[in-house]
């Protein structure tokens, strides 16, 4: 049922983008509930899967404003699949770092990178178009789905998604954006404890 719904929304995701009707929210939020949520996500998966999953999030505390809904999607998406295309004994990190900042915006690069399978050359921009998969692997499920729409999210926000890999030494999938800083009074409220 869970493997139906993701499949369902993908392709809902898919035909907006195609048909330009995906539209990214602007909303004030902290990059740190972006990355706890991904820590409650993929910690305990990681760790049952016996992967060391490392999160390095230099901007973790600020405040920016943005579609902070489609910027998890987009890292779910690539951790995610870090996590199928890696073995028991490797290792998972996502970085993120403010390249710079200005008066009214800030420049945000991330990192998905694993120890894994890896990606052979040809394949490397084939997995972007939508229903491709590099080598099936049995037992891996997937639709082929999730790269094409993170591709188009990351181009949505300005950016672009772009991945290195050797086969057999693990992927980096890699994106920069800038996002607007959001001032004192727009912040959104601290969640309670
Ligand atoms: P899905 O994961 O549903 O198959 P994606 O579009 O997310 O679809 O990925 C497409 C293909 O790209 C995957 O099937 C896999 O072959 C390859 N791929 C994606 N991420 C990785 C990774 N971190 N390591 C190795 N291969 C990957």
């Amino acid at each position: 049922a869970k493997f139906l719904l993701s499949l369902l929304n993908d392709v809902l995701d898919m035909s907006k983008i195609e048909s330009e009707k995906m539209k990214l929210t602007t909303a004030p939020f902290r990059m740190d509930d972006v990355i706890s949520q991904l820590r409650d996500i993929f910690q305990l998966q990681m760790e049952q899967k016996g992967i060391e999953f490392t999160l390095d999030c230099e901007a973790g505390d600020r405040l920016y404003v943005g579609d902070s809904l489609r910027l998890s999607q987009i890292l779910t998406n690539l951790l995610s699949n870090a996590c199928k295309f890696t073995q028991r004994g490797g290792h998972i990190s996502l970085t993120l770092r403010e390249t710079d900042r200005t008066d009214g915006d800030a420049g945000l690069s991330f990192c998905v990178r694993d120890d894994g399978v890896g990606i052979s050359p040809e394949d490397q921009e084939r997995i972007f178009l939508s229903f491709e998969q590099a080598q099936r692997r049995p037992g891996v499920p997937g639709t082929g789905l999730g790269l094409a729409i993170s591709r188009s999210l990351v181009e949505l926000m300005g950016g672009e998604l772009s991945v290195k890999s050797r086969p057999g030494e693990g992927a980096a999938f890699s994106f920069s954006i800038r996002l607007p800083l959001c001032r004192g009074e727009d912040a959104p409220a601290q969640p309670e404890e």
